[in-house]
């Protein structure tokens, strides 16, 4: 079952879209370092697909990108998910997983983030970073983890 914690509009998480990140809760992971250890536990909000539409039927228009943050637990239900908000929306959706491969669902995402968090290695946006993260096109994956970078540099230029 995928449960949720919260729920927020964001800008850096997938580059050049605006994104709906749902927190999904029951991480198994246990990163080193985690920012956000009450992602572990099996707590909050079922998410289905009524609880998809609602979210949807909100902020649908605000957003260009859905993007399920975990859910390393049940990858087959995320990926449904993902399935149901492209085909009724017509959003693309992103999946940050924190597993160190590409799972085999990852073509059922437009943008499939992976690795887990290093604190030693930062995040995406580090340049030592062991994270990952993939646009899924019909030709293969692409590693566009070098975006994050830029951003962090021209966010510093611009300051
Ligand atoms: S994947 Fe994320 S939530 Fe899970 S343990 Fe690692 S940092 Fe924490």
């Amino acid at each position: 079952m995928v449960k949720f914690y919260n729920y927020d509009i964001v800008f850096q998480e997938v580059p050049d879209e605006v994104t709906l990140a749902i927190n999904l809760t029951n991480c198994p992971h246990r990163c080193e370092g985690c920012h956000s250890p009450h992602l572990r536990k099996d707590v909050g909000t079922v998410l289905n697909e009524r609880v998809l539409d609602d979210l949807l039927a909100k902020y649908g228009r605000q957003v260009t990108c859905l993007c399920f943050m975990g859910g390393d637990s049940v990858p087959t239900e995320v990926a449904k998910l993902s399935e149901y908000v492209r085909k009724h929306s017509g959003l693309k959706t992103a999946w940050y997983s924190g597993g160190e491969k590409l799972p085999g669902t990852a073509r059922m995402f437009d943008y499939v983030k992976v690795g887990p968090y290093m604190p030693l290695k930062g995040g995406l946006d580090s340049e030592n970073t062991n994270q990952r993260m993939y646009k899924v096109s019909g030709d293969g994956f692409r590693d566009i983890t070098r975006l994050f970078s830029k951003t962090k540099k021209r966010y510093r230029e611009d300051t």
